[in-house]
């Protein structure tokens, strides 16, 4: 099955030529031309992949970014024009996935695609990510039981949901206030020592179980579930 990449840019030119292109690669293509429809086809096509532009009229990219991320892990690549400058960590901590400097080369465009995607495992089914099997340790939400070294352990929700959410995207670092948004909600009022909290916890749960995986602080940033890569 084709992956299906929504593209939202208001350059009709640029879209059209992205959409020429990535057919052309085997890939199927919506095109939004503002942010708000953006976020409308995202919803109703439920992409693989988004390839979103900065500068739109209207909400612009980061703010169609943030409506992306409150509702789904879909990966997103930016797409930023020359001389506009783009900050990794505001980029990172927003949630996007990669980013891409207009005007640019459509075979790199297709590659950095291509990496996004595989990184992603595309094609996974939602229901086996359920349950997150790694060494030494299973975390399954459908019986909400986390296994550490073969024994079930005593853990309360919000510390499962924390680590299932880490762990879904590993190697993937969250900041505080996306994991505060993403975990507890946007009506949380919590500080984000809240999390902090939280991790402490879990690692005492996990700590030294294996050398395969670890809850890692990225200082600065966050945290990230880290897998060590031995299976590729
Ligand atoms: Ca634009």
């Amino acid at each position: 099955m084709a992956e299906k990449i929504l593209i939202v840019e208001d350059e009709q030119n640029i879209a059209e030529l992205l959409r020429l292109y990535l057919e052309r690669e085997g890939l199927e293509t919506v095109i939004a031309n503002d942010g708000e429809r953006g976020v409308a086809e995202f919803e109703r096509v439920r992409p693989d992949l988004v390839l979103l532009d900065i500068m739109l009229p209207g909400l612009d990219g980061w703010g169609v970014l943030r409506k992306i991320r409150a509702q789904a892990d879909t990966p997103v690549i930016m797409l930023t024009a020359k001389g506009e400058t783009f900050d990794k960590v505001t980029g990172l901590e927003m949630g996007a996935d990669d980013y891409i400097t207009k005007p640019f080369d459509m075979k790199e465009v297709v590659a950095r695609i291509r990496a996004v995607l595989r990184r992603y495992g595309g094609g996974e089914s939602g229901d086996s990510k359920r349950r997150l099997v790694f060494d030494k340790l299973i975390i399954d939400m459908e019986s909400f039981v986390l296994t550490v070294d073969g024994k079930p352990v005593d853990i309360p929700p919000k510390e499962m949901e924390l680590l299932y959410h880490l762990a879904l995207s590993p190697n993937r670092v969250y900041t505080r206030n996306q994991l505060l948004d993403e975990v507890w909600g946007f009506d949380y009022f919590g500080d984000s020592r809240t999390v902090d909290v939280h991790i402490k916890r879990l690692r005492e749960k996990l700590e030294g179980v294996s050398d395969k995986w670890s809850l890692k602080t990225v200082w600065g940033v966050g945290y990230k579930f880290e897998l060590k890569n031995d299976g590729e």
